[in-house]
């Protein structure tokens, strides 16, 4: 698998909040300005077959409508878009879209993107286009379901932890995966985010069996001297 971090910023940062590109067809979180960043890139919005929505937040969904516009607009879809949420949450894709544009433009869009919605929950494992996808919760807040993903293919395994503190959900992760791009939003502990101190922990402990690397994070993480976990930048590109 080829990653591609289309975005690794905190709300409050300099970089594109964060969401990442599989193969160029696998986007988890389509957060504000997410498409016109994947455009930036030279990667097409109309080639992803399948999003990953961690968490109803805005920095993690907020592009869904011009998601739907990429594919839809001007196009028809031949395939579904599959696009994968928290159970029980998925209606705020369509009540975001309504905040913005016509019900009937968001029919004709669902119709030419082939939208297919699909909720899962904690320990579910779904396979969409050959991919292994699994659902493990994390905690983020109370109130909020949060999932984060293991992604497999070809006997290897892709880790993204979604926004979380530390919790048994990232450990389960890191057990499972040989990468995991994960939420690094503060330096210090935090308790809806991972602070650097426990990322550079969590690194050292898990050294030889999972990188690493860092993602949705305050400018003020991104200057620090880190020895075990990679500090992901805009743009940056990993294999798997
Ligand atoms: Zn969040
Ligand atoms: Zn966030």
């Amino acid at each position: 698998m080829i990653v591609k971090m289309i975005g690794t910023g905190a709300i409050l940062a300099t970089r594109f909040s964060a969401s990442a590109l599989i193969d160029d067809k696998i986007l988890i979180d389509v957060p504000n300005g997410a498409m016109k960043q994947i455009r930036r890139l030279g990667n097409k919005p109309e080639n992803i077959d399948v999003v990953l929505l961690t968490h109803f937040h805005g920095d993690h969904y907020f592009d869904m409508p011009f998601l739907l516009f990429e594919q839809g607009l001007i196009r028809k879809r031949e395939a579904p878009l599959h696009v994968v949420a928290p159970r029980g949450e998925s209606y705020k894709i369509k009540d975001l879209f309504l905040r913005g544009y016509e019900e009937e433009t968001y029919e004709k869009l669902a119709q030419n993107t082939m939208l297919n919605i699909i909720e899962i929950d904690r320990d579910e494992e779904i396979e969409l286009e050959g991919y292994k996808i699994k659902a493990v919760k994390v905690e983020h807040t109370d109130s909020l379901k949060t999932l984060g993903y293991i992604i497999r293919k070809d006997g290897k395994s892709f880790g993204y932890t979604g926004d979380a503190r530390l919790c048994d959900g990232i450990i389960a992760i890191l057990n499972k995966t040989e990468k995991t791009v994960m939420d690094v939003s503060f330096i210090q502990k935090h308790d809806m985010h991972v602070g650097l101190e426990e990322a550079e922990e969590l690194g050292a402990k898990y050294k030889e069996k999972c990188e690493i690397i860092a993602t949705h994070m305050c400018d003020d993480v991104r200057s620090q001297e880190v020895k075990y976990i990679k500090i992901a930048d805009d743009g940056d590109v990993f294999e798997v």
